[in-house]
């Protein structure tokens, strides 16, 4: 299984938005099977990511499930 990564740039930086509010954001990395946290933050603590969740590229504008990552 190869690491998961943006397919259009290769970063592998990506965040996550609150659904209640565009605006809180929370960063994350990928590593390997596996995902990091880079914040840890009391308004986004209750972000997380499931396989259904929207990630945004960090570096580009792709955007998708985590699901499609896998
Ligand atoms: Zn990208």
């Amino acid at each position: 299984m190869s690491p998961m990564k943006c397919p259009d740039c290769g970063t592998r930086k990506f965040y996550i938005k609150d659904p209640d509010d565009q605006y809180t954001i929370r960063e994350v990395q990928l590593d390997k099977d596996e995902v990091v946290y880079l914040d840890e933050d009391d308004e986004t603590s209750h972000l997380q990511v499931s396989n259904d969740t929207e990630l945004f590229c960090d570096r580009c504008a792709w955007h998708d499930k985590f699901k499609k990552l896998k």
